[in-house]
């Protein structure tokens, strides 16, 4: 199982992966967790790719491409993978089509998760994420565990910096701009499936479950 998960900034790609990844054995390959890590650790990439991500620009697609070619090696991949928030521009697209060329496979399905523009700066606001384990909530929607109710440790619970409205509108013009184009570029290899991500977290779920049963029945 091979997919790939297209939608704006807070759709519930992140909460949805999650859930989709543990159901069928596959691993959550989420671009954005691995740029925070970098980040976080200043590491080269981190250091390079740290001023767009506080500024809702995408990280340039040459950093992006080396990161996705380095981080495929792994063998965790090998039994299917979930790419959440890659690709994000057509040349990302191009280049992953190559990669998996040379791989000697290729996408099964295209998961765009889609939610209007009000109801996303909604979500994002109340958006809150764990520093430890790397979970998403939401202050409303899906709250965050008491700290000492966490069943996986302590939870440290953070809110993004680039989750300010101003930001948020930001990324959703990048969004509609750089990655809605996507859309065409999967549908001509007749590979996208649309979920309508309004709804509560379960109905959400049961739209994809049953995309993925009709794809891979
Ligand atoms: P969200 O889940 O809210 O859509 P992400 O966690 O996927 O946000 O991404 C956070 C930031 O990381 C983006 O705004 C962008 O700066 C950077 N980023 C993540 N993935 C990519 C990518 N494929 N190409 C370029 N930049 C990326
Ligand atoms: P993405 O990975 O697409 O950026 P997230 O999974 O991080 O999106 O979700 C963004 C925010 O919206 C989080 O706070 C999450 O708890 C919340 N959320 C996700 N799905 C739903 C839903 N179906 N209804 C309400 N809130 C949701």
């Amino acid at each position: 199982m091979k997919l790939v998960f297209i939608g704006p900034p807070g759709a519930g790609k992140g909460t949805q992966a999650e859930r989709i990844c543990a159901d069928n054995s596959i691993k959550q390959l989420s671009t954005g967790d691995i740029l925070r890590h970098n980040v976080k650790i200043e590491s080269k990439l981190g250091v390079g790719a740290k001023e767009y991500m506080t500024s809702g620009r995408l990280v340039p697609d040459e950093l992006i491409i080396e990161m996705i070619k380095e981080e495929l090696k792994s063998l965790e991949y090998a039994n299917g993978f979930l790419l959440d928030g890659f690709p994000r521009t057509i040349p990302q697209a191009q280049a992953f089509d190559e990669l998996l060329k040379k791989l000697n496979t290729k996408i099964d399905l295209v998961l765009l998760l889609d939610v209007p523009d009000e109801e996303i700066i909604s979500r994002l606001s109340g958006r809150r994420i764990c520093r430890t384990c790397n979970r998403v909530f939401h202050i409303s929607f899906n709250p965050p565990p008491d700290p000492k109710d966490c069943d996986r440790g302590i939870c440290d619970i953070y809110q993004r910096d680039d989750d300010k409205e101003e930001t948020v509108r930001h990324r959703l013009d990048v969004y509609h701009n750089q990655t809605k184009p996507l859309v065409d570029y999967y549908k001509s290899q007749n590979l996208v499936a649309y979920i309508d991500g309004i709804g509560s977290l379960d109905e959400v779920y049961d739209r994809i479950k049953s995309n993925l049963q009709h794809k891979f029945k």
